[in-house]
C-alpha cells in the first residue's frame, strides 16, 4: 500500500495543519486510485470541519455537499480524508478507525513545536517528517486491509518533499 504524495497535496496538507494549529484541521484527498495504491494531487482542507483538539468531523450537510461535487468531477476521485493531531502522535484514534471504510486512504499530520531542525525525510515505518519554520510535521497514511479489514499504514511517498528544508533566517 502506498500513497504518492504531489507537491500540491503536500502543500495542502502542511497549510491546513499550520493554519489552525492548535486544533485540528480536516480535509478530503482528491486523486486516483490503483488497487491498494493512491496517488492524492490535491488536499482541501474543509472549511467547515468543526474543530476540537482532540477530534474533528465535518458539519454534516456542508460535508455531503462538499462530497457530491467531488464524486462528480470527470478527472478526480475522492480517495480519502486527512487531518492533524496537534502534539498528538499519528496513531489512528478509535474514532478515526471507525470511520474507516475500504479503499480510501487516511491521512494523518503529528504537528508540534519544533525542538530542532530537520530536514525532510522518509521514516521506517512509511511515514514522512521534517520541520517548518515553527514545526516538526509527520505524515502518516493508513488504509483497511482487504483480508483482515484492519487499519494498515501506507508508504507516504513525496519526491518533493525530500530534502525541502525551510530558508534560514539571516
Ligand atoms: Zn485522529
Amino acid at each position: 500500500m502506498q500513497l504518492f504524495v504531489s507537491e500540491s497535496a503536500f502543500w495542502g496538507l502542511l497549510v491546513s495543519a499550520i493554519e489552525v494549529y492548535k486544533k485540528e484541521s480536516y480535509g478530503l484527498l482528491l486523486g486516483h486510485r490503483d488497487g491498494q495504491n493512491f496517488f492524492a494531487a490535491h488536499a482541501v482542507a474543509c472549511q467547515s470541519a468543526e474543530r476540537h483538539s482532540n477530534w474533528v468531523k465535518a458539519r454534516e450537510k456542508s460535508y455531503a455537499r462538499v462530497v457530491n461535487f467531488f464524486q462528480r468531477l470527470p478527472t478526480l476521485s475522492l480517495i480519502g480524508d486527512f487531518h492533524s493531531h496537534p502534539e498528538h502522535e499519528i496513531a489512528l484514534s478509535p474514532e478515526d478507525v471507525a470511520s474507516m471504510v475500504r479503499n480510501r486512504v487516511y491521512v494523518t499530520v503529528e504537528i508540534k513545536d519544533k525542538a530542532k531542525d530537520k530536514y525532510w525525510s522518509y521514516n521506517e515505518d512509511g511515514t514522512l517528517s521534517g520541520t517548518t519554520d515553527n514545526w516538526f510535521i509527520k505524515i502518516a497514511a493508513f488504509g483497511l486491509d482487504p483480508k483482515t479489514r484492519k487499519p494498515r499504514m501506507a508508504d507516504v511517498l513525496c519526491p518533493f518533499a525530500i530534502g525541502f528544508n525551510i530558508k534560514d533566517r539571516a
